[in-house]
């Protein structure tokens, strides 16, 4: 048998192909979200930070929190000696460590930090649900200005307007601050306590050890028992409410959409007050194109001293090409050779091989057969490449010092001296 790729995970090839009954685009496509999220990234003064694939069992599981599902049921653990590591699931916690690790408070002002890389998560894989998959993030650490989370969400919002989607929808809430959790979590315990038996057994664990993520269950019984459960807002304490007044102020400025979702939740306690999710409604049970919010408390959750304000968001690339497909956004096709080199008989195949250098350093991409292919073959092959010309070389020719230069829309030929085919090729005349 041969070897095949791991459930949940997939080759990019040159070209789109299914796998799974999902599509994967081609190389070209991906690189072309790599670079329009880039460019929307340098517009907003973003850096780009680069952190390894492995980090720390610790760090992930504080970072992310012991209650999630990440962290009990889907790490990739790696065993090195007496040392356990983790395919990292997500960017932030990891982003956090680097700033800790490098201070790179010292380099002044806030951190304008985005990402773009493989993430890993041993989920059920579906449409849209990969165990390796790719995300772009954004980190904004060192303030805790409503701006911050203003500009987070608007280079959300630049980002999939850069890709023309629209049928997007931006769903926001405050979670308030720490200090104001307990309240509401003894709320929630015994509005729900008289029920406890209409509960799973998820959801009463969670009223256990992380009452918040009960509010976002997709359980319709449970759903019904929220209508009348505490509402999360009015435990928000007056600072929160405060900073959450700006931030939709300042969105509503900048005329950026948003729906407000009291029962939007991140289920983990160093999430502070901001709380979003962009969904698209060609995702349906795939959920969320990107999620993100306020994490005031990871900073010390991995280790730092003092806290340290932060917000970001993280997005999905394969959710992305999902939502695109669904718009009939068309993606980049790979890229053609500017031209084909067609050479018959040795001494012009052994002269094309110093053509074809000749014409890269001029900045031509070219392409040629392998393998003392026929005449006939070698043209063909030149079609299939879609070049824009072909280069023909025979013996005769090589001994004329020309070549003929076929254009391969048109099928017109003319004589192009070998010396001048760089020239010629690059459209720059000779007086340049
Ligand atoms: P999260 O860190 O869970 O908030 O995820 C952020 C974004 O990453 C989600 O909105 C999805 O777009 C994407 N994502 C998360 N998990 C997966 C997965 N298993 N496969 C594909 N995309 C994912």
């Amino acid at each position: 048998m041969a070897f095949q790729t791991i459930r949940g995970t997939f080759d990019v090839l040159p070209d789109a192909h299914s796998t799974g009954g999902a599509e994967i685009p081609g190389t070209a496509a991906w690189r072309w979200v790599e670079d329009v999220v880039r460019g929307v990234m340098e517009r907003f003064a973003f850096e780009e930070i680069r952190t390894p694939v492995l980090e720390p069992i610790d760090l992930v599981a504080r970072g992310v929190g012991g209650t999630t599902d990440i962290v009990q049921k889907e790490m990739f653990t790696v065993e090195r000696s007496r040392e356990t590591y983790v395919l990292r699931p997500e960017v932030t916690a990891p982003v956090m460590r680097a700033y800790l690790e490098h201070h790179l408070d010292q380099r002044g002002g806030a951190q304008r930090l985005f990402y773009v890389g493989p993430c890993f998560r041993a989920e059920r894989p579906q449409k849209g649900r990969y165990r390796q998959f790719h995300q772009f993030g954004t980190e904004l650490i060192g303030a805790d200005d409503p701006r911050a989370d203003a500009e987070v969400i608007a280079n959300l919002r630049a980002v999939y307007d850069a890709f023309g989607m629209t049928d997007t929808r931006l769903r926001l809430n405050t979670l308030g601050d720490a200090a104001d959790r307990p309240a509401f979590r003894d709320a929630l315990r015994e509005h729900f306590a008289p029920h406890a038996e209409a509960l799973s057994e998820t959801s009463r664990q969670r009223l256990e050890t992380n009452p918040l993520r009960i509010l976002d269950t997709k359980n319709p019984d449970e759903r019904a028992l929220l209508a009348d459960a505490p509402r999360l807002t009015d435990f928000v304490g007056d600072d929160a409410r405060a900073h959450y007044e700006s931030l939709k102020a300042l969105l509503d400025g900048m005329g950026v959409p948003y729906v407000e979702d009291p029962l939007l939740v991140r289920g983990l306690d160093y999430y502070t007050r901001t709380v979003f999710e962009l969904e698209s409604d060609a995702l349906g049970a795939q959920g969320a194109l990107a999620a993100g919010g306020r994490y005031d408390g990871l900073a010390q959750a991995v280790g730092s001293k003092t806290p340290v304000p932060a917000v970001g968001y993280a997005a999905g690339i394969e959710r992305l090409f999902l939502a695109l497909a669904d718009q009939g956004v068309a993606l980049p096709k790979p890229l053609h050779p500017d031209v084909f080199l067609v050479c018959l008989g040795d001494a012009a195949e052994a002269a094309g091989f110093g053509i074809a250098q000749t014409l890269r350093a001029a900045g031509l991409a070219v392409d040629f057969a392998l393998g003392g292919r026929s005449m006939k073959a070698q043209m063909k092959a030149a079609d299939r490449s879609q070049a824009a010309v072909a280069v023909l070389l025979g013996d005769d020719e090589l001994a004329a010092g020309v070549a003929q230069v076929r254009d391969l829309g048109a099928s017109e030929q003319r004589a192009v001296p070998i010396d001048q085919l760089a020239v010629e090729l690059t459209g720059e005349d000779s007086a340049a």
